[in-house]
């Protein structure tokens, strides 16, 4: 199912895990108009950077969340988060581009230089930019 030009719900709630654990992943009429809204904001990415926006993680049910070791609040749970990758771009490269741009977003996070996270919230954004490796906890900016 298409929730906007160039994203479906298929790849919105996509899981390696969910299938293989045997756990549900279908997002609640809420959480769904939450992807919709987060859908048409990664148009906006997509843009942005002149090319397709690789999809790895977006809607996660609580069930799954967990199972993944995914953070109690995270806003994957309510379909307003994605992890994503653009090809021809580092991720820090992306990340960059979205944090040099004026696009409102509650958090970017550069995730283990190997992809972003990037998050709506429902209250008001506080375009927050993170980045998170091994061992470092996250730290402020894009580093
Ligand atoms: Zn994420």
């Amino acid at each position: 199912m298409k929730l906007t030009d160039h994203f479906t719900l298929e790849e919105m709630t996509v899981s390696v895990s969910a299938p293989r654990l045997g756990i549900e992943n279908t997002p609640s009429s809420h959480a769904l108009g939450n992807l919709l809204r987060l859908c048409t904001f990664l148009e906006q990415v997509r843009s942005l950077v002149g090319g397709p926006v690789l999809i790895s993680s977006g809607y996660r049910s609580p069930a799954l969340n967990g199972a993944v070791g995914g953070s109690t609040n995270s806003a994957h749970c309510k379909g307003l988060a994605a992890d994503f990758i653009v090809p021809n771009l580092t991720p820090k490269q992306l990340a960059q581009a979205i944090a040099d741009s004026p696009l409102e977003f509650d958090q970017l996070i550069l995730e283990y230089d190997k992809w972003v996270h990037l998050a709506l919230a429902d209250g008001p954004l506080r375009r927050e930019i993170l980045t998170i490796r091994k061992g470092t906890g996250y730290l402020s900016g894009l580093v």
